[in-house]
Order: C-alpha cells, then structure tokens, then sequence
C-alpha cells in the first residue's frame, strides 16, 4: 500500500552547511519542519572532498549560526581538515536536534494552491513552504571537447577525485583554472608528470591572503556596491589562494598553466599548434552546477540550474527559498561564515509568509 503523505510547515532539501543553518533559525519559530537528505550521514558536499582538503580560514573564522566551530588541537590549529568540518556538522545537528532524515532522496517538487508535494525515494510530504538548499556538489560540470568520448584513459571529475596514490608514474592532464585545479595539480605532481590547463592565466592571491582576507575583502566590495560606490578591484573568492601544497608546487615550478587544447584523441590531446601529447589521466577540475533539477516541474530553472530569487525567495515560485550556491542567493552563502546571514533571513521570510506568525525569532 502506499504511504500515507507526510504533513509539515517547512520542508527543507539539502542536509548540508546551508540547510542546517536554515534549520537552527526554524527552530526558533516552533514551526514544524523536516530536512531530507539523500546522504547516509551529516557532512553535505564535505562528505566528497579529496582526502587532503582543507578549509581556507581558520576554524574561528568557519562558523555556523549559534556555535563555533571547535578549534583544533595539534598540527591542524591552523586551517581545519575536511573531517573535522563533518564532525562539526555532524555534531551541530546533535546539539540542536535538528530533524534531520536521511537518506531521504527528493526527486520532484510540484506546486499547488496551497504548497508543494515533496516526492522522494522515501515517500510523500506536503508542506505549504520549501527551502532548496541541495548544493552543487553532486552535479559537476564537464565541458565538451571534440574527440572526447574516444579517449582511452581515464578522466575524472574533481568530484570524485580523492588522492594522488593510483595516479604514481602517469602522466596526468588537470584542466581548470580554480582552488581545486591548483590544490589537485599540487598533490599529483608530487607522484606523476603533470600538465596543466586554464581558459585564461590563473589568478594567485598573494601567499598572506587566505579566506579570512577574501571573505573581508568581498564583504566591503559588497557594501560599496550596495552604498552605490564603485568598489576597488581586489580578489574574489574563486581566485588561487596559496596554501601550502600549492606554495610547495610554485616551489617545484610545476604551478605553470597553459591555454587549452583544441581536441581529444585516443590517447591524449591536440594543442592548437598541430603537437599532439599522450596523457593517462584527464582530471576536469571545471566546476559544479546547482543541483536543481528537482525543481524541473516548477518551470523556473534557467540553463545555467539557477532561478530568479529576490534575496532567496524564488520570485516566480510563492513559498520556495533557495539558500546557498553562491552570491546569486546572498553575498557569500556558499561559505560556511557566510550562510548564516541569508539562512536567518530566510526564516524570517518564510516566517512572516505563512499563516500566524510567530513574533521574532
Ligand atoms: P552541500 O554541502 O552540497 O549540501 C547539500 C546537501 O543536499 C548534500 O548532502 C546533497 O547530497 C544533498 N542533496 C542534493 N540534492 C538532493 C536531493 N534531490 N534530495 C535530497 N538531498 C539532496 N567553503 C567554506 O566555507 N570554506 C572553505 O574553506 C571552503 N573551501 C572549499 C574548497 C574547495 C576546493 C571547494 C570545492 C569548496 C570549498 N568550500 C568552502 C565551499 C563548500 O564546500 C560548499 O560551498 C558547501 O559545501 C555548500 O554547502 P551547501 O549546504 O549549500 O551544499
């Protein structure tokens, strides 16, 4: 028999920074709310990461709403470690009891007079309000090259990368211009003879730069543009920040780009000057897209994945928020310090949207 359909105020989908940071100021306005997650446990996108990543800023500097995030004690101090973000993830679900479901996997969303219809893997719900805070994670973006299915080696997308070991001895093509791009092209070449490949040269911030700078840096330009000024010119988030692998690759005079290659043959790639070179491995370091198919029915979904939202509130969809991805849904909300904001409006939001609000949260 079917199961019968689950009612809530407020369906969250995505159980990561963003959908979390969402949840802890749910809380407070005693609605009654749900967060599915199609992973087996807490960590969102930090789950994927290569076996080395790191965060860019201290831990201090890496917080969600309410707690910070511990700081860690020994050899890591300085800039937390992958798995010390999922404990800090993992353990912030625990401390507000933050009803989480997992994995619980959203396949489509539709729209009604009054709210949606949740259809997942694991049954039904209906809720009058949704926030979509899915990431992008889970689906990364290759570009096309001609010849590119008649490769016979391997090609990888970061996102699925996780350490240099089975990469010993080859010779490896790493194509992207991004933090990704440098940290994976600073630990393969350490075990394998690498080339590596941007659109345009890369951008190095200077060696004493690291998220804390950038993410102060962004928010003046932000309140300039916001002021009406015209900001001053200086890093953006995507630029290279040089951490130490990436310093230690500048170092071994490996951290040289070149512009791409015009095709892809059986065994490697064609530069635009006729040279052909043989590479075992292509890792595509090219981006990641917001993973909003679910939302396909809705029919606001740009190419791109993205949606018209004012703030986060999907303008041409009453009662849908999308909370994350990057400046397009709040200055900064695709970092851990920066969601807080947005997800707090957001609450706010849909607070004040649904039937008797609750004074403040
Ligand atoms: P996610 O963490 O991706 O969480 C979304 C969750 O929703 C996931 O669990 C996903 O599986 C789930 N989901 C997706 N679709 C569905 C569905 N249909 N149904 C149910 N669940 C679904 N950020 C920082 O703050 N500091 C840093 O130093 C930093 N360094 C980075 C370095 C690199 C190299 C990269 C690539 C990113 C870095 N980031 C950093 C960014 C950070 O990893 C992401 O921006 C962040 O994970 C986004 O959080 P989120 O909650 O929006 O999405």
């Amino acid at each position: 028999a079917e199961e019968p359909i689950q009612e809530t105020d407020i369906v969250v989908i995505g159980g990561g920074q963003s959908g979390l940071s969402v949840a802890y100021f749910l809380r407070r306005t005693g609605r009654s709310f749900v967060i599915l997650d199609d992973q087996p446990r807490a960590g969102g996108a930090w789950l994927h990461g290569w076996d080395s990543l790191r965060l860019f800023s201290p831990a201090e500097a890496s917080s969600l709403p309410g707690w910070p995030m511990p700081r860690p004690a020994g050899p890591d101090a300085g800039f937390p470690a992958r798995q010390q973000v999922i404990d800090y993830l993992d353990a912030y679900e625990a401390r507000y009891k933050l009803p989480l479901r997992r994995p619980v996997r959203v396949e489509q969303l539709t729209r009604h007079t009054d709210g949606y219809t949740i259809r997942t893997d694991k049954g039904t719900w209906r809720a009058p309000a949704v926030v979509c805070s899915t990431g992008a994670w889970t689906n990364p973006v290759l570009p096309a090259y001609p010849g590119q299915a008649d490769f016979r080696g391997l090609q990888l997308h970061s996102a699925h990368y996780h350490s240099p070991e089975s990469l010993a001895g080859q010779r490896v093509l790493i194509v992207g211009g991004g933090n990704s791009a440098a940290q994976i092209l600073a630990e393969v070449s350490e075990v394998a003879h690498t080339v590596w490949v941007t659109l345009t040269e890369p951008t190095f911030l200077p060696d004493d730069v690291d998220g804390r700078v950038l993410f102060s840096r962004a928010t003046e330009r932000y309140h300039a543009t916001q002021a009406g000024q015209s900001p001053a010119p200086t890093g953006r988030l995507g630029d290279i920040v040089m951490v130490p692998s990436v310093q230690a690759a500048r170092s071994r005079g490996v951290l040289q780009a070149r512009r791409p290659f015009v095709r892809i043959t059986t065994q490697g790639v064609v530069w635009p000057d006729g040279q052909s070179e043989s590479f075992d491995t292509i890792i595509w370091c090219t981006g990641f897209r917001p993973a909003t198919d679910l939302l396909g029915p809705l029919g606001i979904v740009d190419r791109e994945g993205r949606v018209a939202t004012d703030g986060t509130r999907a303008i041409d969809a009453p009662g849908l928020w999308l909370v994350g991805y990057g400046n397009w849904t709040g200055f900064a909300s695709a970092t851990l310090i920066g969601v807080g904001r947005s997800a707090r409006q957001t609450a706010e939001e849909i607070n004040a949207y649904l039937p008797q609000p609750q004074p403040s949260i």
